[in-house]
This record gives C-alpha cells, structure tokens and sequence, in this order.
C-alpha cells in the first residue's frame, strides 16, 4: 500500500510534542508491513540543522489559496527506510518556533493544499492519504474540494487521526474567502457553530477518523472532552477507531540511552540507583535511597492536571519524597512551581525549560512518573517512563486508562485514580508510596512496567487494517 502521512512536526527533523514522535515513529514500522509510507512535513526555520543540509532539491510548483499564488518548494530526504518531503515557503515557515502566529490559519492551509498540489511533482499518488491534528485537517476538504474529480486523485482514500482535540484551527467566517477560497457548495463543509473550523471539516470530509487510543475515542463524544464537536462526533461515530500510540523503543531505551548516567535493563535495574545519584548532585538535592524521586515531564498546562498538582502540592512537599518537575507553559504553574522550589530546597525542583537530554534523564532516575491529566488522547511519557522503570501514577482517563494497569500486588504496571479530584490523586501517591516502602513488590511493579510491549508493532498493524478496509 502506498500511504502518505501529512503532519505538522516529526522526530528527529522537529517536535514540540507527541504527535512528532508519533510520525518519526509510525511510518517506519508501516513499512516493516511492507508498505511505501512515505511523510510530508512544512520545511520550518527551525529543523534540525544537520538535516537541513542534507536534504535534496526535487522541485516547484505554485499553490493557489484563494486570490494568492504562492511558491511551493520540495526537498527530500531519506531516513530509517522512510522518505520524507519537506514543503518550502520562507514566508510561512522560516520564523522562530513553529506555532501560535497570527496566520497560523493561512500557514498551514497553505500547507494543506501544497500536499495535495505536489503529488505529480513527487509523482507519488498514495492509496491513503493520513492526516493529523488541525494543521493538516483542510487535506481531506480540499481532496474532496478541488482534486477528487482528477483522474490520479480520484482513488485516494483519506484518514484523519485526532491527537489533541482541544486545538481545532477555529477562524472568522472571512477565511472561506480570503484563504480557502472553497466554493459556495462546499462551505458547509468547514462551517461549525458559525465559525470556520478545520478539524470539523476534516471530521466530515475524511473517509475515516482515528485518535491515539480507544477509551478517547469514546470519551470524545461526551462534551467533557470534545471541547464543542460532541454533535458532529457522534453523527460520525461509525467511522471513528481508536488505535494507541506505541513509542520507539529504540530511542527510548535505557540500555542504549546515551543521555544517561548510567546505562541499564530489566536485568540490572539496581543500576537506575546511579543515575539517582547523578540527578541529586546533578540538582542539588541529597540523594536518598529510600525515599522515592516522583517526576513529572510535561507541558505545564491544565491539560496535563496542573489545578490538581498546585491544589495538593504543598501536601505532597509534607510526605517523604522528592519532586522533579520539568516542563515550560502556563506562567501561573510556572509561578507556583518555582516558589515551592524556594520553600522546599533539598526536596523539590521545578525545571522551567524544555531538555531532551533532562528529559531521558529523569526518566532514567526517577521512581515515580507523576501524570494526572485532566484529558490524555494517549500520553507518550507514561510509557518511556514504564521502560525506563519509573512507575506511574496516573488519572484514568484517555491514553493512560489503556496503558496503565493499576497494580494489585502481583499484576499491573502502576497506580491510578478516576475522579478529577485531587485528593484522589493524592490517595493513588500514597498508595504508591506505601508499595515503595515494600521492596519485593516495589521491585515487582517496576519489573512488569519494564516488561511491558510498547512497541509500535501492534498499533501498526491495527492502521494497517483500516488503511485496507478504506481501499477496499
Ligand atoms: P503531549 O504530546 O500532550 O505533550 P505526550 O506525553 O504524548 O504529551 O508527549 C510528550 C513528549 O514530550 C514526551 O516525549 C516527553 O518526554 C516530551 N516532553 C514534554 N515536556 C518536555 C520537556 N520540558 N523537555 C523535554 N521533553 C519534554
């Protein structure tokens, strides 16, 4: 099958956050199923540098949107068995970051119609065509749009995956003419609550919808997590999967995670204890052994459950633990974080910035991973953090429901809570931190977390079937 999956950002070329680490990963093993997927990313200011370099010129073309006539650059390059297009306008992506600009609207509706556009430049014309999140959402409205009617587009099947409800591309009404420029008959398309919204339009126009994991493909359709698209989600709950995200295991992998202090397996776990130590002196913090490190690695947004942690973090700080936060976002958690690190010197540290190299090591060094989100459409970092063995704590919503199963002594990979309520969160920390204080079941949570399949194997496959059942 010849699939092409379109999206905003993919590791190691850039990321913000899960969805890059979802297209480095997923297409590679699509094509491990012997499949041509090949991803197509906005060519930013910001890539990585050596990738830059090295990518080569295929061609140009011209992208309409509405009364503009814009250039469209394609560069290419090859990674892991995965070809990769880079679309190219300075003036849409050479800037410093990668969202929350004024056009973002225009950006990557332009983006969206230059996908569609270079096909014969590529000469590739993908039995599937997979799109993700609201940037790449006006694919499958202007396939519909413009293209479905060409003789190479006429077969092309679309898939359109959720990652993150809450960012839909929402716009004025002045958008229909001024970008999209879609015709009269197609507006409805796109029109939600008297609005222009992106996802809305990709929810009706694809041929199938996805989100990264099967409870969030339910819980969407309740207005607590839909974020206002409850309506058009349940009139196209038959067409809507859930399919989890797996991680790299090759990436994220102790045994071979150059970032660490020390390197180790299920095998020689005792050996996460070095890399303790090296985080303590690293932060400044005595290093104590039986007192467990609690991490979080996280945006510091509302989704991540931030009204919880700042509620009770004063009464975590009482209880005999340490606490390392890492992570960038509201400024008003930032606040927080940094006056109960002055507070509470030898035991908590709130790390405002954002560090791969940190990020692996905490993992690495940590034996709590502290997530209680109020939403999770998957969550990455609770399982990098079951492989680095560092237990999690987790609400159970979303992603984290179908990742982590509660521990009850001999089964299960961590600790969980299901109301939205802090002092739940709080009994599931207590409870982790009573099964700490036990070394052999300690050892045993930790274990069945390292033992765990994350890989993307599975969840490929899964695609796979879908992908199959769209041609057919
Ligand atoms: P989301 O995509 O909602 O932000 P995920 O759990 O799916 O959350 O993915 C987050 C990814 O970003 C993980 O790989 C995590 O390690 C990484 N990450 C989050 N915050 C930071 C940070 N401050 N520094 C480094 N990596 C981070």
């Amino acid at each position: 099958m010849k699939i092409l999956f379109a999206a905003s950002e993919a590791v190691p070329f850039i990321k913000t956050g899960g969805l890059g680490d979802v297209a480095g990963a997923l297409p590679a093993e699509l094509n491990k199923l012997e499949n041509d997927t090949r991803v197509i990313l906005p060519l930013y200011g910001d890539i990585v540098e050596k990738y830059r370099t090295t990518m080569s010129y295929v061609g140009s073309t011209v992208v309409s949107l509405s009364w503009r006539n814009q250039y469209c650059g394609v560069f290419e390059q090859v990674l892991d068995g995965v070809k990769y297009y880079f679309i190219d306008n300075e003036y849409y992506f050479k800037r410093s970051g990668l969202y929350g600009f004024y056009d973002d609207g225009e950006r990557f509706a332009f983006f969206a119609r230059a996908v569609l556009e270079v096909l014969p430049l590529i000469d590739f014309y993908p039995d599937v065509l997979h799109a993700n999140d609201w940037h790449t959402a006006l694919i499958p409205v202007f396939l519909d749009a413009f293209y479905i009617h060409r003789e190479e587009y006429k077969n092309i099947k679309t898939l359109y995956t959720i990652h993150n409800i809450e960012f839909q591309g929402k716009y004025g009404r002045d958008i229909i003419g001024d970008v999209l420029g879609l015709p009269e008959e197609k507006v409805s398309i796109v029109d939600y609550a008297g609005c222009v919204n992106y996802m809305k339009g990709a929810i009706e126009a694809s041929n199938a919808v996805s989100t990264v994991s099967k409870s969030y493909s339910q819980e969407i359709l309740d207005p607590f997590y839909a974020y206002g698209l409850e309506d058009i989600l349940r009139r196209k709950k038959d067409k809507i999967h859930g399919v989890v995200n797996g991680i790299d295991t090759n990436v994220f992998n102790p045994k071979r995670d150059k970032a660490l202090f020390k390197n180790y397996d299920k095998k020689s776990v005792e050996d996460k204890k070095e890399n303790k130590k090296g985080l303590c002196e690293m932060l400044n913090i005595s290093y104590r052994e039986d007192v467990p490190v609690i991490a979080m690695i996280t945006r510091l947004t509302e989704q991540k459950g931030f009204d919880l942690v700042i509620r009770v973090i004063e009464d975590i700080m009482c209880r005999d633990v340490q606490l390392v936060v890492l992570g960038t976002g509201d400024w008003r958690y930032e606040t927080k974080l940094r006056d109960v690190e002055q507070k509470y010197q030898n035991k908590m540290r709130a790390l405002i910035t954002f560090s791969a190299d940190l990020a692996q090591k905490l993992y690495a060094s940590s034996d709590m991973f502290l997530m209680p989100s109020k939403f999770e459409p998957c969550g990455l970092s609770q399982m990098i953090a079951m492989r680095y063995g560092s237990v999690p704590i987790v609400r159970e919503t979303g992603g984290l429901r179908d990742t982590v199963v509660p521990f009850n002594g001999e089964k299960g990979t961590g600790f969980t809570f299901y109301s939205y309520n802090a002092y739940d969160m709080l009994g599931a920390i207590d409870r982790a931190i009573a099964v700490y204080n036990d070394k052999e079941s300690w050892k045993k949570v930790v274990e069945n977390g390292m033992k765990a399949d994350f890989s993307w194997k599975k969840s490929a496959k899964e695609y796979v079937k879908i992908y199959e059942k769209l041609i057919k």
